[in-house]
């Protein structure tokens, strides 16, 4: 659906700027910016996906993946399409490089989202599957709604979001993961035709706005997986951010447009699993392997497993009201409410 843009400023009569992610589009009369999903009509920026949904589904939070927010509960997940990014290896690019114009987007309101996340028994709401950033419009009034009903709010985002936007939406936002496809730049304008640096200022605001943060980095053989650059990214983590931020090390699968490119190596995997942990990353995980011992949670003092992972699946026995069973340890997972 569309609607009258927010973020965004008049050049002239014939340019606008829009403001909402780090690009910072000057867009033409009768154009769309990099997202394709923002148009400048006569001198006015448009979002052309207001309430316009391409994916809807009931999903563990463990899938997103979100390994310490309300683990074992459900969130209602949806996208739209476009994206910001334009990921050689992206594994949704189906609705992320659609348009508008695809005839199957279904029209949602804000409180139909809360209904539906009701009616699918989910404790939450997650903004997923395309670049939820871009949906900006619709994303902050739906997770107003969703808060006001007393569900949780999520985003699985490549951190690409401006400043003042996420500033506006992080009062009704609980938890974000973040891609951080790459510790270095050459990679992100090669590969995403984007940058680094505004991701990792965005980890570190999302941080000091109060939003739980857990970071997910894809690991594609031959481009990201030096254990050098694996090492600089956790001492980054450990020094900007957190030492107790998860950190999800996924396997990368060939995809779009890199599929000659094969399948990270197990054995690179336990590698950067190691590299992390002498880094100081407290907890760090690997990804899309099925191997359930990196999939768990350790306490960070005695080693027991707090929490145990099995295709979605969890046991939470090894956590007692917050705390490692065993030696009493407090450990930082947020465990409530929301808890079935
Ligand atoms: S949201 Fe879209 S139009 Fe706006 S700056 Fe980002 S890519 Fe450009």
């Amino acid at each position: 659906m569309k609607k009258e843009a927010a973020f965004w400023k008049k050049i002239n009569d014939k340019k606008v700027q829009c403001s909402l992610c780090s690009h910072n589009c000057k867009i033409n009369q009768g154009k769309g910016g990099i997202c394709g999903v923002r148009k400048n009509e006569n001198g006015t920026l448009f979002t052309l996906i207001y309430g316009s949904a391409s994916s809807l589904a009931s999903d563990p939070i463990e899938k997103k993946p979100l390994y310490h927010f309300y683990p074992g509960t459900y969130a209602f997940s949806m996208g739209s399409i476009g994206c910001n990014f334009k990921c050689t290896h992206c594994q949704n690019y189906s609705i992320s490089t659609a348009d508008a114009s695809v005839t199957y987007l279904k029209e949602i309101t804000p409180d139909q989202v809360v209904e539906l996340a009701k009616q699918h028994n989910c404790q939450g709401v997650s903004y997923t599957y395309n670049e939820p950033t871009i949906w900006h419009e619709f994303s902050l009034d739906s997770a107003k709604s969703a808060k006001k009903a007393g569900l949780y709010t999520c985003y699985v985002t490549n951190g690409y979001i401006s400043p003042e936007p996420l500033r506006e939406i992080s009062s009704y936002l609980d938890a974000m993961n973040i891609d951080v496809k790459a510790f270095n730049d050459v990679f992100y304008r090669k590969v995403c035709k984007s940058r680094l640096e505004p991701v990792l200022n965005t980890c570190e605001l999302a941080k000091e706005l109060g939003i739980h943060i857990e970071l997910t980095y894809l690991v594609i053989p031959g481009y990201n997986d030096s254990l050098e650059e694996v090492n600089k990214f956790c001492k980054w983590i450990v020094e900007k951010l957190d030492n107790k931020t998860p950190v999800h090390f996924s396997r990368f699968h060939p995809d779009h447009n890199m599929i000659n490119v094969s399948m990270t190596p197990m054995e690179t995997l336990l590698k950067i699993y190691k590299v992390a942990k002498e880094a100081g990353v407290l907890f760090p995980f690997l990804g899309n392997v099925y191997h359930g011992e990196y999939e768990n949670t350790y306490c960070s003092k005695c080693g027991n497993i707090c929490i145990e992972r099995k295709n979605y699946n969890i046991n939470l026995e090894g956590l007692s009201n917050g705390k490692c069973s065993k030696c009493g340890n407090n450990l930082p997972i947020l465990i409530s409410k929301y808890i079935k």
